[in-house]
């Protein structure tokens, strides 16, 4: 799932996916240096069983790790997909700022970080005067969590709750503020925002307040030929023998990276908001029509998504956006230095292939819908279907097409 584009930010070279993952773990793993990818290649992918089209990340963590110290080998890349998010500027800086220009949002409140891994989240409210803190995080890394409280001289105001928040009893009947990060790749992939929609529903008072209340989900199209030929097509003629079925399940895996903003072909569309404060957990799936307009003549490879999240409760709204193009905040706003690109998260683009080349020209208009839904069996995973047509001078096509996020 995850690519491999070259001289772009955050898809520096020697990067590789590995399995990291219990059912509550993230899954954002990147290896930066090769040294890494050294010790990470005996527990990658290369070492598993191929993926069947009907498993699941479950099936696939269990496999990884059956011949290891299971819990050994998760605290290891879990410290290693924190330190990546910490590193994710744009992600940090973001919530540091939301926290720290609006500390009357936080001052003498009651706050709940959902899923606090180091802390950092925990930290930045008790900075910004908060009554109390209740850090829940369900892996090892909460032991962490307590001893960087305490390092740091926030034991009195902060409490790491080690546990599944679904299963935690809080001290305290309601909370003030929630704050999480809770966004997968896809914005979706996870759905870690059940965790949040249940942590809502459980403690948050009336009225109270949640960081981010606005989660929206864009798509767009690409042009890719280079990069599908180098991973899709790849499989049609290997060494002259033919391992089209893996391109098969390869088109089927959408694919986490960074996409050139020159390679965006037709106008984009909002095609999911989500309300934090308002939405239930069933409206983590939806079906959204959508319509694309051709900004050139071009070839049209793939579907792009990236997401944009708010934090409209601040003096001055704060959002960030996996676009690379901080269009409005920005520019508005200055969090990041304006320019023709932001910088990049560590969440890149998603990027779903088509089966077949689209030849669009300027102002054609694509058509079509696209479902999202969590795996019955594994509803971490994300099941996506789009179909689409183009009823264009040089291509006629209606397809639709089925993807698995595991
Ligand atoms: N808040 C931290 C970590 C975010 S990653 C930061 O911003 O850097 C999300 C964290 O949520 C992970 O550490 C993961 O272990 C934890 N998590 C996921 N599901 C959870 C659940 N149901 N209960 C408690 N923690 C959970």
């Amino acid at each position: 799932m995850m690519g491999r584009r070259k001289s772009k930010a955050f898809a520096q070279e020697n990067q590789s996916l590995v399995p990291c993952s219990s059912g509550t773990e993230s899954a954002r793993v990147e290896v930066e240096d090769e040294a890494m990818e050294e010790r990470v290649e005996s527990v990658s992918l290369d070492d598993s069983p191929l993926i069947g089209a009907e498993n699941t990340s479950a099936d696939y963590y269990f496999d990884s790790y059956s011949h290891f110290g299971i819990h050994e080998v998760m605290n290891y890349f879990h410290l290693f997909i924190l330190q990546e998010m910490l590193k994710d500027v744009v992600r940090t800086k973001t919530y540091q700022n939301v926290i720290y220009q609006n500390k009357f949002l936080f001052k003498n409140k009651v706050v709940l970080d959902v899923g606090a891994g180091t802390g950092i989240l925990s930290l930045f409210c008790a900075k910004a005067g908060a009554k109390h803190v209740y850090a829940v995080e369900c892996s090892q890394m909460a032991d962490m969590a307590k001893e960087i409280v305490q390092t740091n001289g926030y034991s009195d105001v902060i409490t790491v709750l080690k546990g599944k928040v679904e299963e935690i009893e809080l001290p305290v009947a309601h909370v003030d503020v929630i704050i999480s990060e809770w966004m997968g790749y896809f914005l979706l992939f996870e759905n870690m925002l059940n965790t949040v929609l249940y942590a809502r529903d459980k403690w948050l008072i009336n009225n109270g307040i949640i960081l981010p209340d606005k989660a929206l989900l864009y798509l767009t199209t690409i042009e890719d030929a280079e990069y599908k030929e180098d991973k899709i097509e790849f499989w049609n003629d290997v060494y002259g023998f033919d391992m089209s079925c893996i391109r098969k399940q390869a088109m089927a895996e959408p694919l986490v990276d960074t996409v050139d903003l020159k390679q965006i072909v037709t106008s984009d569309i909002m095609i999911k908001m989500m309300d934090i404060s308002e939405m239930t957990s069933g409206d983590v799936s939806f079906t959204a029509p959508f319509k694309l307009v051709a900004e050139r003549n071009d070839f049209i490879h793939a579907f792009m998504a990236y997401f944009n999240v708010q934090f409209t409760q601040c003096h001055r709204e704060i959002s960030f956006s996996t676009d690379q193009v901080m269009k409005v905040a920005n520019k508005a706003y200055d969090i990041f230095p304006a320019g023709p690109r932001s910088k990049a998260t560590h969440w890149k683009q998603t990027v779903l292939y088509l089966d077949e080349v689209l030849t669009i020209c300027k102002d054609e208009v694509i058509y079509g819908n696209m479902t999202v839904e969590p795996n019955k069996k594994n509803p971490r995973d994300l099941e996506i279907t789009i179909d689409y047509t183009l009823n264009g001078k040089r291509s006629q096509v209606s397809s639709t097409q089925h993807y698995k996020m595991r």
